[in-house]
């Protein structure tokens, strides 16, 4: 035997695209699936499908919705001038669950990682500038004020931290990071909600 049937290798190479998932996991995920029944697999590839058409991201804060706008920048309560900016949806989650925060979100889907050639195009910075320079496409239409630096206290994310502070200040919009409850290093969606509370609380000026 040369290798696997074709279709076996296309699962494979399918599983193997996905972040951290190496050839053997890709191998075993794959065989997995070959012993499941036909309802359980079908029901992965519709999960698949559903996601990938019921959920957009939102064209204010990129946040991931299944609505025109997300539940947030819809909320007229929230206070649209201040608005914090994280890496991925999951972070938003992680803030949302301590429930002190109210003002909005921009979500970077990623961060600035010039080692990786992940540079300002490679992730949502230009909605976020526009955000800054044209209140009509911030959340209630409202000028924002205030950007609150949530990036995880990395290399990237300090790259990344440095960027927005710089465009921020070219615009006299005041930038302030959480502050350093959370342990260097440590990530936004593992802190516990009490420490991530404190961080928005204790935020400072950059
Ligand atoms: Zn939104």
């Amino acid at each position: 035997m040369k290798g696997y049937p074709e279709a076996v290798s296309r699962l494979i190479d399918a599983f193997a695209r996905l972040p951290g998932i190496g050839r053997r996991s890709a191998e075993r995920l794959a065989f997995h699936v070959l012993r499941e029944s036909n309802d359980e697999a079908d029901a992965l590839a519709h999960a698949i499908m559903d996601a990938k058409t019921k959920i957009a991201h939102c064209p204010i804060c990129w946040n991931i919705c299944d609505a025109t706008h997300c539940s947030i920048c819809s909320d007229a309560r929230r206070e649209a001038a201040i608005v914090l900016v994280v890496e991925q949806p999951k972070d938003v989650l992680a803030i949302e669950k301590a429930g002190s925060f109210r003002g909005i979100y921009h979500v970077l889907l990623g961060r600035l990682d010039p080692l990786a050639g992940v540079g300002p195009e490679g992730i949502v910075l230009q909605p976020l500038l526009a955000r800054l320079d044209d209140s009509t496409k911030n959340a209630q239409s409202v000028a924002v004020e205030e950007l609150v630096l949530g990036m995880n206290p990395d290399l990237e994310g300090d790259t990344t931290a440095l960027w927005i502070a710089r465009e921020a200040s070219k615009r006299g919009v005041r930038v302030t990071r959480l502050a350093r409850g959370l342990a260097s290093g440590s990530q936004l969606d593992l802190a516990n909600p009490g420490v991530i509370a404190d961080a928005i609380a204790g935020r400072t000026g950059l």
